[in-house]
């Protein structure tokens, strides 16, 4: 687990100096900051106060409240850009503390909405719903996806 101590999220608004941006709201455990600088109008950060290096890690009161603060803050964040939805995306892998990206999107936007790196293509769903395949890389064998959709199952049941 990384040190709160190392941590540029931790250092609050010395930390928002350096990444940038500015904090605009406090609520549950969480705190919302928005970025003063990029191509996308209402990109923000909600990150909980504590050092929680990674959502894998998400317990306590932040986890509890998650769900009112994720909501809330990005009802605002597209309403007061004028998006027509805000994307939510949690990678991890920059800065160890937990933050969820929130992106207000709008259709000539410059957000990536891939998953999957490389070729892909989209295929439409008898619902509507668009599933996105990849180009570049094969299925993995469904005995091994099975499996794990097993191991978690279980884990959820305990
Ligand atoms: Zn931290």
């Amino acid at each position: 687990m990384s040190a709160a101590s190392d941590c540029v999220i931790c250092r609050g608004e010395d930390g928002d100096h350096e990444l940038d941006r500015v904090e605009v709201w406090r609520e549950g455990g969480w705190r919302l900051t928005m970025a003063r600088h990029g191509p996308t109008l209402g990109f923000a950060y909600l990150e909980p106060i504590r050092h929680i290096p990674y959502l894998a890690d998400l317990d306590g009161d932040e986890a509890a409240s998650l769900g009112a603060v994720l909501g809330r803050a990005s009802a605002t964040l597209r309403d007061a850009s004028g998006a027509q939805l805000t994307y939510a995306y949690v990678f991890g892998g920059g800065v160890p503390h937990l933050h969820f990206h929130l992106a207000p999107n709008i259709p000539e936007g410059v957000l990536n909405t891939s998953l999957i790196e490389g070729r892909v293509e989209e295929r439409k769903l008898p619902s509507g719903a668009t599933e996105i395949i990849s180009l570049d890389h094969p299925d993995l064998p469904p005995e091994e996806l099975a499996a794990v959709i097993d191991r978690v199952r279980e884990r959820l049941s305990e």
